[in-house]
């Protein structure tokens, strides 16, 4: 990963958050001077971003308040099994580059956006806790922005690590593709913040997930996690064809079970490439022939998103399973936003009766959002 404090090029400070903690934070840290302004620079641009502007705005960070509630359920998929899982989102875009990012069919500002109200995020998630206080509630903070790779310029982990700490009905996960576990991974904890790595074989890292940590270093902050006693997480996600794709998965399923025993891991989700087909076109734009993302057949699935083909959505996840199941039968892994005929081509049965991650499935109150 390169030095973000040299990453924007401009830098914008809503007025109403220029004296805040967070700002100042932000300022220091980063080797550019910020503007001040009344309202959100760029707002002729709006709707659907081209190829460039979606460059751009990965290197245009805006401080600013959110309006609205932080907290909400993850929208999942349609006709997928769903894992109850809650995203509280405290930004918007990303610093690292992945060939099949969906925030390039997803983002429509261009700007990178730091939310500076992260006190009423947290206010937000004291009243569920209180409404709720027994549901055990998974937030993750990765679903629009990825959890720590700008961490170093808000140091928002070890605030939500303190918070959380205090909460230990509720799960927190941080889920990224860097390696920037250093501000919180020192800290007290509760036990209840899941540190999660998106990861895929080496091959993979090198041509599709540009500007994030090698496979090599995240998996060593992993270990660095495991030993401070956070459990971790894995995403093999999107899990993607590409020639040998047999033997890479297997070497990926190889190191991290030589790496991570089953206790220590908290989840292992497995998914497989798929986007909207809207996306192709700025998919082409920004990387032509650069993918392997747009080299297999590619099908329209009962949500409307393109998938591989399901024999072959089947195959692969089988595989990844059974590879870690040669290695312990208890790794806990689960599909991620997948049909009922994956899960079944896959594990012969459903979700909710698979030891290890059936308490996922199971209904949790519905909260207002
Ligand atoms: S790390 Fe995640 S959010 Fe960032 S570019 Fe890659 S897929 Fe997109």
């Amino acid at each position: 990963m390169e030095d973000i404090k040299n990453w924007f090029k401009e830098f914008y400070i809503h007025e109403s958050c220029w004296d805040l903690d967070i700002s100042k934070k932000v300022r220091s840290f980063l080797n550019i001077n910020p503007i001040k302004v009344s309202s959100r620079p760029y707002s002729n641009i709006s709707g659907n971003l081209s190829g460039q502007e979606f460059d751009i705005s990965k290197q245009r960070l805006y401080l600013t308040r959110h309006e609205g509630h932080f907290f909400r359920k993850c929208p999942g998929t349609q006709g997928a099994a769903c894992c109850n899982y809650f995203v509280l989102n405290l930004g918007q875009q990303c610093n690292m580059n992945c060939s099949y990012c969906y925030l390039q069919s997803y983002i429509n500002s261009p700007l990178t956006q730091i939310y500076t109200n992260i006190d009423e995020a947290l206010m937000e998630l004291e009243g569920i806790s209180r409404q709720f206080p027994d549901a055990p509630f998974r937030v993750g903070t990765g679903e629009v922005v990825d959890s720590l790779s700008l961490d170093d310029l808000t140091q928002t982990s070890s605030l939500l690590v303190n918070w959380f700490s205090k909460h230990p009905k509720l799960t927190l996960e941080f889920k990224t593709k860097s390696n920037n576990v250093k501000n919180f991974v020192n800290l007290n904890h509760a036990g209840n913040v899941v540190v999660s790595f998106s990861i895929n074989p080496e091959v993979i890292v090198n041509s599709e997930e540009h500007r994030t940590a090698s496979l090599q270093q995240r998996l060593v902050a992993a270990r660095l996690c495991a030993d401070k006693g956070f459990p971790v997480a894995f995403h093999i996600d999107p899990m993607i064809y590409v020639p040998d794709w047999e033997m890479h998965y297997t070497s990926l399923v190889n190191v991290l079970t030589s790496m991570f025993t089953p206790r220590e891991v908290k989840w292992i989700s497995v998914g497989a490439l798929r986007f909207i087909p809207e996306m192709k076109n700025i998919l082409r734009e920004r990387f032509g022939g650069k993918t392997s993302v747009l080299e297999a057949e590619l099908f329209k699935s009962h949500d409307g998103k393109l998938r591989y083909d399901q024999r072959l959505r089947n195959k692969m996840f089988k595989h990844v399973v059974d590879e870690f199941k040669k290695a312990d039968l208890k790794y806990p892994v689960f599909l991620c936003m997948e049909s009922h005929e994956s899960w079944l081509g896959t594990f012969e049965t459903s979700p909710r009766k698979i030891a290890g991650i059936e308490s996922f499935f199971k209904p949790l109150p519905t909260v207002s959002t």
